[in-house]
């Protein structure tokens, strides 16, 4: 590990500051579940620590439920979300998401914010003999002709095909969120799909936000569908594990016939992946298992497995057959 400076900060402006004193160098911390495991691998080398963990006392660390919307405070913690009872019966496809995600340990200590920021746990991004253009912009990609089996087969580049590993993320996107920030250049808000980057020819570029930039909120606006939705997960064991496919879905029923719908995947691509493609074939139409089967092959009609990941492209299909027909099945 690095020597790095730690700076604890007094409010927003005062976190913003001082990460922007030190631009790309500085790194914001919270419940440092994912910051601290990379740099003890060396995969993150900050100069600056800045701990944000004081801005849960203000607004940023609240969740609020009215008939707007649900607003999450980005410090919120994953545990505390999960377990609000607003959000499991109001926005169940969130609160599966976070349940299903790590373990219970992690979900007590890791921030919201955090966790839809984290890194690739892709094991040549994790370990620094190897070259990674994600890691070190221009070394090649290791898992182009390696060890692919986690990979992604959707919104991959010739430069990275890492896989986007959160699971909260799928469910944000799904519900057309809305992420607040504060940085530099002042206050804005992000549309959850804007959020996250293609790979492209720069991987190591993974959002938008520029350097110095914080997330403080996230905002869920309310809508027919969100009671109605689910998060399914398929992963090789059942208990803090990754994603081989996951489906974040959320219906709007008048019977049998779907009036809105809103699908992403998760575990099969290198960002948060909303699935326009799914959803056209869905919305409108009576849902039973050969409408969701069609719905499947459109989400993949553009997947590019390698040689290990072939076999995400049926499990990925076989997850929305599955995530449609039990979000259709939901008591509401
Ligand atoms: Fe690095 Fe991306 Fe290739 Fe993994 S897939 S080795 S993160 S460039």
């Amino acid at each position: 590990m690095n020597r790095f400076g730690y700076y604890k900060a007094r409010d927003t402006g005062d976190a913003v500051a001082a990460a922007a004193a030190h631009a790309a160098r500085a790194q914001f911390i919270a419940g440092g579940t994912n910051v601290v495991d990379y740099m003890k691998l060396d995969v993150l080398q900050p100069d600056r620590l800045v701990d944000i963990n004081v801005l849960a006392k203000d607004v940023h660390g609240r969740i609020d439920v009215t008939s707007e919307g649900l607003h999450l405070g980005a410090l919120v913690r994953m545990a505390e979300a999960q377990d609000h009872p607003d959000i499991k019966r109001d926005y169940p496809v969130i609160a599966e998401s976070l349940m299903l995600a790590a373990s219970q340990q992690i979900r007590n200590m890791a921030s919201l914010g955090g966790n839809i920021l984290q890194k690739t746990r892709c094991q040549y991004f994790r370990e620094t003999s190897w070259p990674c253009n994600k890691r070190q912009p221009g070394s090649g990609c290791s898992a182009l002709e390696g060890i692919n089996r986690e990979h992604a087969v959707l919104g991959t580049s010739p430069a990275c095909i890492a896989t986007y590993h959160g699971d909260f993320a799928q469910a944000l996107i799904a519900l057309d969120a809305i992420v607040s920030t504060a940085g530099p250049n002042g206050n804005r808000q992000i549309p959850f799909g804007q959020l996250h980057r293609l790979p492209g020819d720069t991987p190591e570029v993974e959002t938008v936000l520029e350097p110095g930039e914080l997330i403080t909120s996230i905002d869920v606006p309310a809508g027919p569908h969100t009671r109605r939705s689910h998060y399914l997960k398929i992963r090789d064991r059942q208990s803090y594990q990754f994603a081989v496919a996951s489906v974040a879905v959320a219906l709007d029923l008048d019977g049998d016939r779907v009036r809105d719908v809103r699908l992403a995947l998760g575990g099969v691509a290198t960002v948060p992946w909303r699935s326009g493609e799914a959803e056209a074939v869905i919305r409108g139409n009576i849902l039973d298992e050969r409408l969701a089967a069609k719905a499947a092959e459109a989400a993949f009609a553009g997947a590019e497995p390698r040689q290990y990941n072939k076999f995400k492209v049926p499990a990925g299909k076989a997850a929305i057959v599955r995530a449609l027909l039990e979000a259709k099945a939901m008591r509401i």
